[in-house]
C-alpha cells in the first residue's frame, strides 16, 4: 500500500501480551484526572493505568507502556482518591479507567470497577484496546457499564504495522462485549497516511456496523503530535515526526463516510 512505507521500520520491544498474574489488589497509576470531558459520558474521573501490550506508533503516552512503573497504590487508596467526587460524578458523569491499557493490570483494575460500581453506584467506563481481556471470565466485565473501544486500523497487517500487535483479538473482544451486552463506544485515531484511506475507513465502517446496536458512538480522533515529545524524554525517535496532523475537512469527511454506513458516528 502506498503508505507503507511510513510504518516501516521502527524498533518497538514488545511484552509478552498477557495479562501479569496479580495476587492482591494493588496497582500501579500513571495518573488521575479530577474533570475529564472526553473519556466517556458527561463529566469523568479517570484513573491512568501503566502497562500495555500495544506500541502504536502515535501512542502520546508512551510513559504508560510498562506496567511496572507508575505510582504503587493500594485498592483502598485508589478508592481514596475519588472518594472527594463520588457525589457530583453520579449526577454529571462518572469514573473511567484508562493508560496505558487497564487490562494490563486486570486484577486490580476489575477490583477497583467492581467497588467503584457496586459500592458507590458509579458509571464505569473501560477505556481499552480489547487485546488483553481474552483471558478474563465473562463476571470481570459485570461492572462494566461502557467499553470505549479503541479500534486502531481495520486491515489486519496494517494493525500490526501500526501497533505491533494483531487485530483478530481486538474484533474478538467487541465481538464479545456483544455478546455480554456491555454498550460501546468505537474510537478511531484518524492519521493522515496511516489511517485515512478511503477503502481502510469503509473496512472500518463494515467491522463496526456488523456489531450492531451495541455500538452507541463512534468517535473520529484527529491525530495529534501532543505526546511527542515524552518519546525524546524516555530517549526513543518519534516515529511519526513527519506526519501532518488531519485537517478538519478531512475528519468531517472522515466522520460522514462512517456516518454514511448508518453509525452514529462524532
Ligand atoms: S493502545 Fe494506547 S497506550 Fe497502548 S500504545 Fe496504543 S495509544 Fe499507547
Amino acid at each position: 500500500m502506498s503508505q507503507n512505507s511510513t510504518f516501516s521500520a521502527v524498533a518497538r520491544p514488545l511484552p509478552t501480551g498477557r495479562p501479569a498474574p496479580e495476587a492482591a489488589p494493588i496497582g500501579r497509576l500513571h495518573s488521575v484526572e479530577t474533570g475529564a470531558a472526553a473519556d466517556g459520558p458527561g463529566v469523568r474521573f479517570v484513573y491512568f493505568l501503566t502497562g500495555c501490550s500495544f506500541r502504536c506508533l502515535y501512542c502520546h503516552n508512551p510513559d504508560t507502556w510498562k506496567v511496572g512503573t507508575g505510582r504503587e497504590v493500594s485498592l483502598d487508596e485508589a478508592i481514596a482518591e475519588i472518594r472527594p467526587y463520588v457525589g457530583f460524578l453520579k449526577r454529571v458523569g462518572g469514573v473511567t479507567l484508562s493508560g496505558g491499557d487497564p487490562l494490563a493490570q486486570s486484577g486490580f483494575a476489575g477490583a477497583l470497577a467492581r467497588r467503584l460500581h457496586d459500592d458507590f453506584g458509579l458509571h464505569v467506563a473501560l477505556d481499552t484496546q480489547g487485546a488483553l481481556g481474552g483471558g478474563l471470565a465473562d463476571d470481570w466485565f459485570e461492572p462494566i457499564d461502557l467499553v470505549l473501544l479503541d479500534i486502531k486500523h481495520a486491515d489486519h497487517e496494517r494493525h500490526r504495522m501500526l501497533t505491533g500487535r494483531p487485530l483478530a483479538p481486538t474484533l474478538d473482544f467487541a465481538r464479545r462485549m456483544v455478546r455480554l451486552g456491555v454498550p460501546m463506544w468505537i474510537r478511531h485515531v484518524l492519521v493522515p497516511g496511516l489511517t485515512d484511506a478511503a477503502d481502510d475507513l469503509e473496512r472500518l465502517a463494515e467491522r463496526i456496523a456488523d456489531l450492531g446496536p451495541a455500538v452507541e458512538r463512534v468517535d473520529v480522533l484527529p491525530y495529534h503530535t501532543l505526546g511527542a515529545h515524552k518519546w525524546a524524554e524516555l530517549g526513543r525517535t518519534y516515529p511519526l515526526a513527519e506526519t501532518r496532523v488531519p485537517t478538519a475537512t478531512e475528519t468531517a469527511a472522515a466522520v460522514e463516510r462512517l456516518r454514511a454506513h448508518g453509525l452514529p458516528a462524532h
